[in-house]
């Protein structure tokens, strides 16, 4: 018998002493985590948590809006792993591992990447260039974060007027967010 719903990366899908993390996931300090997007499958009978990309995959091409999960910062740019384009069920084939140079972010000038997005973080951006090298732009008012979790505690940010709020810890985040931050429905 399996349990199947759609799950985001860094979604905690289950613990150790229930499930083994299997393809698709991770354990973390005891907590399976969602390794990239897809169905969460839930095996009573292996004691396995599996999460499933769904098919067949879709290759990525430029003026592609896609949702992609920072994957780390550097001070010229982001990177970054598409999981989705925006409007088709297909999973994402190809190459997936893009880059966002610190002058396509934002419309104003970034100083610090890390202030525009962290490890992990969901985004929306634009593909710009498919090949040799995958280029995602997020600096338009509709595209950047979508989903950002609190680096202390991993609980999602709220938007606030002040930018991104954790109200379990009570403090502030700084993000290039997208226009609809918090109400996207992958
Ligand atoms: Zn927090």
């Amino acid at each position: 018998m399996a349990d199947t719903r759609k799950v985001l990366p860094g979604d905690e899908v289950a613990v150790e002493e229930e499930y083994l993390a299997a393809d698709g996931t991770y354990n973390e300090n005891g907590v399976i985590y969602a390794s990239q997007f897809g169905d969460l499958e839930l095996d009573l009978n292996e004691m396995t948590a599996k999460v499933k990309s769904p098919n067949p995959p879709n290759v990525l091409k430029p003026g592609d809006i896609v949702f992609a999960v920072i994957a780390d910062t550097k001070p010229t740019m982001a990177t970054c792993d598409v999981v989705a384009v925006e409007g088709v069920k297909r999973g994402v084939g190809g190459e997936t591992y893009g880059t966002i140079h610190v002058s396509k972010i934002s419309p104003g000038y970034t100083e610090d990447v890390s202030k525009e997005f962290r490890k992990n973080d969901i985004i929306r951006g634009r593909v710009t260039q498919a090949k040799p090298s995958l280029q995602v732009v997020t600096v338009d008012p509709h595209l950047g974060v979508i989903l950002a979790r609190c680096a202390r505690c991993r609980e999602t940010l709220v938007r606030k007027e002040k930018g991104l709020y954790c109200q379990s810890c009570d403090r502030y985040y700084s993000r290039k967010i997208a226009d609809d931050y918090g109400q996207v429905v992958i």
